[in-house]
């Protein structure tokens, strides 16, 4: 998750365990507007099996449907499906498994799944440096029984939603701005997946182009801090939101807090 940055470094800003291993969430947002449900990305699913996830110990959580239920949510509520990008653990929980092998419907089914085109069709064809997080059971079925809409540009999609689209992580994530009670709530994604990613160069060594991704952080960190824009992390375990300021190191959180205090 830190790319080259040593451990005696990433170490003292985001906790690990003996094995290196660090705790990540997968946070998801529901934002309803404009008389739309609209849910933010899907976490991992439960479609693979036990081989699959012996490196991955998910551990922990409410899970997809749990936590929609618990905020009075059930999955024909959701009008709109939007994926950031289609990596296993953002998109997975989009697709179920049904009765019988190599049988998948869509978890929310009445929603139109929103993705964008440069993503979607470097998903489908995938790559030998992304094909253990572009799993052809979570992408393939949303094409074929789902509603896509293949995002082409950036754009106001919803009401008082603008997306950023970068190409450093992967081509086409999709990055929402969203503006809320008069402040802007910026879903970082994997862009920046934890506050222990604001430094320019601490970055993912699952990034497919470590320059692409400065710039695009460098591009939002600035807007954000001209603008007092609020960053929501899906990954950070301990850190939901915050806000920004500068110091002589260059853009850094100021202000951390729960997202509940932002709604
Ligand atoms: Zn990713």
């Amino acid at each position: 998750m830190f790319g080259v940055v040593p451990k005696a470094l990433w170490s003292r800003a985001y906790q690990s365990d003996e094995n290196n291993l660090i705790n990540l969430s997968l946070r998801s947002l529901v934002v309803e507007t404009d008389g739309r449900v609209i849910l933010f990305d899907t976490g991992w699913g439960d479609k693979q099996d036990k081989k699959f996830f012996r490196h991955v110990y998910l551990n922990g959580g409410e899970g997809l449907i749990n936590g929609l239920k618990t905020r009075g949510y059930e999955p024909d509520d959701i009008t709109d499906v939007f994926l950031t990008h289609l990596h296993a653990d953002h998109c997975g929980g989009a697709v179920k498994n049904l009765s019988g092998s190599n049988n998948y419907g869509l978890t929310f089914p009445k929603a139109t799944i929103h993705v964008s085109e440069a993503q979607w069709k470097w998903a489908v064809k995938n790559n030998l440096r992304e094909a253990d997080s572009f799993l052809s059971e979570n992408i393939l079925p949303l094409g074929e029984k789902g509603k896509l809409n293949l995002v082409k540009e950036e754009q106001e999609l919803f009401p008082g939603i603008n997306i950023m689209i970068c190409y450093g992580h992967t081509p086409g994530l999709m990055i929402p701005f969203i503006r809320y009670n008069g402040k802007t709530l910026v879903y970082t994604g994997d862009l920046i997946p934890t506050a222990a990613h604001i430094p320019l160069i601490w970055n993912m060594s699952y990034d497919i182009e470590s320059l692409k991704t400065i710039e695009e952080k460098q591009k939002l960190l600035n807007e954000a801090l001209n603008n007092g824009y609020i960053f929501v992390f899906q990954h950070d375990e301990h850190i939901e939101c915050c806000d920004l300021e500068m110091t002589t190191k260059g853009i850094r959180a100021k202000n951390s807090f729960d997202f509940s205090e932002v709604i």
